[in-house]
């Protein structure tokens, strides 16, 4: 790591139980990311480390159980957007929403919470879906960055193509220089990959592996 480290921030997206195999939202091959993200957030390279967390009341909007005769990974169009439809995930207080127990969480400073409004899904760690009104609030995440002086985010955890790929996006909205740490990452749908990877690349998202940085 160069010396402007103490301006990044590692930010861990989404790494709880239920996105984890065996998880009613398992990501094929979450859990093996769990080894290098335990050696990224003991590193001395960041200057801070934040943690998001899906954070869901009962009955979600997001979940397909609340929306009769649909099933899991159906698209719905919700206020003018399509809506992926989740098994139901991430339900606040329940020990699958916990931030993961094989990882060492003390040194993290903030951990944003997400989908929280029953009626409005939340991939990003820095705004919220799309809601009624077709705004997409903020959470502050960006704020707090800026006034901990960070300048540089490195992005990983759950899941590549959902919650860590609008972070990324997000984050270079904001104005800080993004990286996504690829193999410390997985997909709900790995066939998006390719896509995924240059649609960051062409918002100038840059690519790393976790070796580069530890
Ligand atoms: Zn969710």
């Amino acid at each position: 790591m160069d010396s402007h480290s103490r301006f990044t921030a590692l930010i861990t997206v989404d790494i709880q139980p239920d996105f984890m195999p065996g998880g009613p939202l398992a990501v094929t091959g979450g859990d093996e990311i769990l080894e290098s993200l335990g050696k990224l957030m003991g590193s001395d390279g960041f200057g801070l480390l934040v943690a998001t967390q899906d954070w869901h009341p009962f009955a979600h909007i997001s979940f397909a159980s609340r929306h009769p005769g649909k099933n899991p990974f159906d698209v719905i169009s919700l206020y003018g957007q399509d809506q992926v439809l989740w098994p139901d995930h991430c339900v606040q207080g329940t020990p699958g929403a916990a931030l993961h127990g094989a990882l060492d969480w003390h040194r993290v400073s903030a951990i944003i919470r997400k989908g929280m409004d029953p009626a409005v899904d939340s991939y990003s760690g820095f705004r919220n879906n799309w809601d009624s009104e077709g705004k997409r609030p903020k959470t502050g995440l960006a704020g707090y960055l800026r006034e901990r002086r960070i300048t540089d985010v490195c992005l990983c955890g759950l899941a590549r193509d959902f919650c860590v790929k609008w972070s990324a996006e997000d984050a270079v909205d904001e104005g800080f220089n993004v990286t996504v740490i690829w193999d410390a990452t997985r997909a709900v749908d790995p066939s998006s990959d390719e896509k995924v990877r240059a649609d960051l690349e062409a918002l100038g998202v840059r690519m790393a592996v976790a070796d580069d940085l530890l």
